[in-house]
């Protein structure tokens, strides 16, 4: 067995927790020599879910070493424009990127991976020095190894940086992601997020929350702000509203299809225009994601310190 990076000096078991050691590499898994929790490997990709998550199951990853990453949909879908632009994610890792390079060799973990591997590898300069390790929970996802965000299964302390990009939506407890993030992060270790505010469902089942700006901001209050704002304004809210509504009076699954491409054809251009309202307070409160950038620090933001900090337009007290 070969792990598709060198991951065994991090990782941990999960169901362990602070009382993990050293996991033993055995033919087909890795074994917990604490309380002999084995952990299948697919394809080199360890499977490190605790074994009490109540969501996946560890024999759910047994067959899908040879799948291919397909987009769904196949090349129709392709043809359909994206509802959203993304003001911020290229500009905010090539920051990232300069910031890492102080920190060489540098490791990242990105949560919640999905098929962004060669895009997180390229805006990251993987291989330069950087370690970029890919990580999910879904079976389909382009990973080097699979995990829970609520329960990352690695040491303290491990990674220079973390990225996650719309994925805390998707899980059940964003609070606990957030301390794990923190708790596998360096001291002053760089965590870039991203997370939908004006967005309607778009995971079925597996879409559970939003959050403002202020409330992004607070989730990661362990962390010491460089930058945050805009990712996606109100004009891809306004598309993303078109669509939802025009989708709700149409039920049969293959004509949602249609519609929503010719939706999208129609109306996907307006998103274009959040390009002249990403620096607009008037703009934020209306937004359809936005993004922090920050380094983990000791103790926490006070939370009135987070209300001063608000960029929108409806400034307001109520003490
Ligand atoms: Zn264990």
């Amino acid at each position: 067995m070969k792990l598709t990076k060198n991951l065994l000096g991090i990782l941990r078991c999960p169901n362990c927790g602070d009382k993990a050691v050293s996991l033993e590499v055995k033919s087909d898994h890795l074994l917990c020599p604490v309380c002999n929790s084995a952990f299948p490997v697919v394809a080199n990709r360890p499977v490190m879910l605790r074994y009490d998550n109540a969501v996946f199951q560890l024999e759910g990853y047994r067959e899908p070493g040879e799948k291919k990453f397909k987009r769904s949909g196949g090349w129709i879908a392709r043809l359909i424009p994206d509802p959203s632009v993304n003001l911020s994610r290229t500009r905010v890792l090539e920051r990232l990127k300069t910031l890492l390079a102080a920190n060489k060799p540098a490791r990242v973990l990105i949560v919640g991976s999905g098929r962004q591997r060669s895009q997180m590898d390229m805006a990251l300069g993987a291989g330069d020095g950087v370690q970029v390790i890919c990580s999910d929970i879904d079976t389909d996802a382009d990973v080097d190894l699979f995990c829970d965000g609520h329960d990352l299964p690695f040491i303290n302390c491990s990674f220079d940086a973390v990225v996650t990009t719309v994925v805390l939506e998707h899980v059940l407890y964003p609070e606990r992601v957030a301390a794990e993030i923190h708790r596998v992060l360096k001291p002053s270790g760089f965590l870039y997020s991203e997370m939908p505010f004006m967005q309607q469902v778009h995971e079925g089942a597996y879409d559970f929350t939003r959050y403002s700006l202020s409330g992004h901001r607070r989730l990661f209050n362990g962390f010491s702000e460089l930058e945050s704002g805009m990712v996606a304004g109100p004009a891809t809210t306004l598309v993303w509203s078109i669509e939802n509504f025009v989708l709700a009076f149409v039920s049969q699954p293959k004509l949602r299809l249609v519609v929503k491409a010719l939706v999208r054809l129609a109306f996907a251009w307006l998103k274009h225009i959040d390009r002249f309202l990403e620096k607009r307070p008037e703009a934020m409160d209306g937004a359809s994601c936005t993004y922090f950038l920050g380094t983990k620090m000791n103790g926490r933001v006070a939370d009135d310190e987070i209300i001063a900090r608000y960029v929108g337009a409806k400034h307001m007290s109520h003490v």
